[in-house]
C-alpha cells in the first residue's frame, strides 16, 4: 500500500474542512495564550491551499506539497503561516518528482518538513509548539518501520504520538513564539499549533490509513 497523489490532495483537502470546523477551537486555545488568531491564519491558508491544489494539474507529490506551502506562506503571516510553509515546502523537497510516497517515503518527507520547522523556529522538544506534536509523530513512524507495520498502523500510531504530544504541552511553560511572553501563566492551557498539527496527522491516517 503506498500514498498517492491523488490521496495527497484528498488529505490537503480533509485537512482543510477540518479546520474550518475546528476554527473556534483553535481560536479559543490562542485567546488564552496568544492573540485568538491561530484558527483564522489556519483557515485562510488551506482554504488558499485548496485553491491552488485545484488549479494545479499532474502527479508530482513534490510540486503538490510546494503549492500547499506557498500558499501558506503568501497567505498566513505570524508564526504558523512561515513555519507550516517550511513543514511543506521541506516535505516537498523530499517528495520531488514523486508519484507515490511507502511508508519509509512518508517517514522522510515528514522528517524533512520538521527538520525545516525546528530550522526556522529553533523550538526544541518541550517548548510548547508545534514541535511537541510533530517530533513523536516522526519517532512513532520510525518505530512502526522497524516493526514492519502495515502503512495504515503506522499511520494511526504516527496521529496517536502527535495526540499525546499536543496534551503533554499542557503542563508545559512556553519557551518559544508569543505564548512564552506570558512566562508562568503559559501553564495549563493546550498549545494550539500543537493541536493543528495532531490533526494534520489525523487526518492523514484517516485519508492514506485504509
Ligand atoms: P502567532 O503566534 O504569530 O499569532 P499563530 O497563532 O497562528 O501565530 O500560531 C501560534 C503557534 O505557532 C503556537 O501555538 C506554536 O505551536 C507555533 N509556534 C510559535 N512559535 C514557534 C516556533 N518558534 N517554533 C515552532 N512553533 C512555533
Ligand atoms: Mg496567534
Amino acid at each position: 500500500m503506498s500514498i498517492t497523489a491523488t490521496d495527497v490532495r484528498a488529505w490537503i483537502g480533509g485537512y482543510a474542512t477540518t479546520i474550518a470546523e475546528h476554527r473556534a477551537e483553535l481560536v479559543k486555545l490562542d485567546t488564552a495564550i496568544g492573540d485568538a488568531d491561530h484558527g483564522t491564519n489556519m483557515d485562510r491558508g488551506m482554504r488558499a491551499a485548496v485553491e491552488k491544489l485545484d488549479a494545479l494539474e499532474g502527479d508530482d507529490i513534490g510540486a503538490l506539497l510546494k503549492a500547499v506551502g506557498m500558499a501558506m506562506v503568501s497567505k498566513v503571516g505570524g508564526a504558523a503561516g512561515p513555519l507550516y510553509g517550511t513543514l511543506f515546502l521541506q516535505m516537498a523537497t523530499a517528495a520531488n518528482g514523486r508519484e507515490e510516497l511507502d511508508l519509509a517515503g512518508w517517514a522522510d518527507a515528514l522528517e524533512a518538513g520538521v527538520k525545516g520547522v525546528q530550522a526556522r523556529g529553533k523550538a526544541e522538544p518541550e517548548d510548547k509548539t508545534m514541535v511537541d506534536a510533530l517530533l513523536p509523530a516522526v519517532a512513532a513512524l520510525r518505530a512502526a518501520e522497524a516493526d514492519g507495520a502495515g502503512l495504515g498502523d503506522a499511520l494511526r500510531r504516527s496521529a496517536d504520538a502527535a495526540e499525546e504530544g499536543m496534551k503533554a504541552t499542557i503542563p508545559l511553560e512556553a519557551r518559544k513564539g508569543r505564548a512564552s511572553y506570558l512566562g508562568p501563566r503559559s501553564v495549563g492551557h493546550q498549545d494550539p499549533g500543537a493541536t493543528s498539527t495532531h490533526l494534520l496527522l489525523r487526518v492523514a491516517a484517516e485519508t492514506f490509513g485504509d
